[in-house]
């Protein structure tokens, strides 16, 4: 990523610290956010993950998780992956990233996905990238959306435009913890609406920031896909870990 003047001029007066423990970076710990002793508490999403999903399996004999196989991988989005493994240290990053208005993580997040993901992505070559939205009541709280914050550093790195306000949540939704999987789906049925014909024909790289079930990703990529979009591909900064299931 090329430095601009402002980009600059914020370096100067707010060095880069460390995600994990906040000690001003040298340079060659900027790339990662994180300074050497911290980086190995930090869980990179290495294979073995879900071919589908992308969630972190612990069994390298493993094609799927257990949702996805269950699911018999019928999913909306053609596939997904995750950055981070969604452990305690990254739990903490999250918080201060969603909540302290540590929006520049963002950058050091894209980093790391194009380290992992570019030959992936340079395989699917997606038209646009679009950030799952958050409910406008929610956004006006905290004055900025993670996802989008993602989305945008993706944007940079990987060189693929990024859309905004293609996607809208008509309304808001129950949080999704505690609710089974039907309900879950009912939740989240026709909250989504895209904005014109805008994704007609193109491929979509959907951006979000935890993976948990997949359910929210999914409806906006149904929603995508009936709007016509040809293909719907995510990925998201942090993503849990799949139960134990064999290949067939
Ligand atoms: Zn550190
Ligand atoms: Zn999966």
């Amino acid at each position: 990523m090329k430095k601009d003047i402002t980009e600059f001029f914020t370096e100067l007066f707010y060095p880069p610290r460390c995600m994990v423990c906040g000690e001003v970076l040298s340079q060659s710990e900027k790339r990662y956010g994180l300074c050497t002793r911290c980086r190995p508490r930090v869980s990179v999403i290495r294979e073995p993950f879900c071919m589908k999903c992308g969630k972190k399996l612990l069994d390298s004999t493993l094609e799927y998780c257990e949702d996805c196989a269950k699911s018999d991988h019928g999913r909306f989005f053609l596939a997904g992956r995750g950055v981070y493994l969604y452990d305690g240290v990254m739990r903490e990053i999250m918080y201060r990233f969603k909540y302290k208005n540590r929006r520049y993580y963002a950058d050091c997040f894209a980093r790391q996905a194009y380290r992992l993901y570019h030959k992936w992505i340079s395989d699917i070559r997606p038209d646009l990238i679009l950030p799952v939205p958050m409910f406008r009541g929610k956004m006006k709280k905290r004055g900025y959306d993670q996802a989008v914050c993602f989305a945008k550093a993706l944007s940079k790195v990987f060189l693929i435009p990024e859309g905004k306000d293609i996607i809208t949540r008509v309304r808001n939704t129950l949080p999704q913890k505690g609710l089974s999987g039907a309900a879950r789906r009912l939740n989240l049925k026709n909250a989504f609406h895209i904005r014109g014909n805008l994704v007609q024909s193109k491929k979509i790289l959907l951006v979000d920031d935890i993976y948990t079930t997949g359910t929210t990703v999914d409806a906006v990529a149904e929603a995508l896909r009936d709007a016509g979009a040809a293909l719907v591909c995510c990925m998201y900064i942090c993503v849990g870990s799949g139960k134990r299931r064999r290949k067939k």
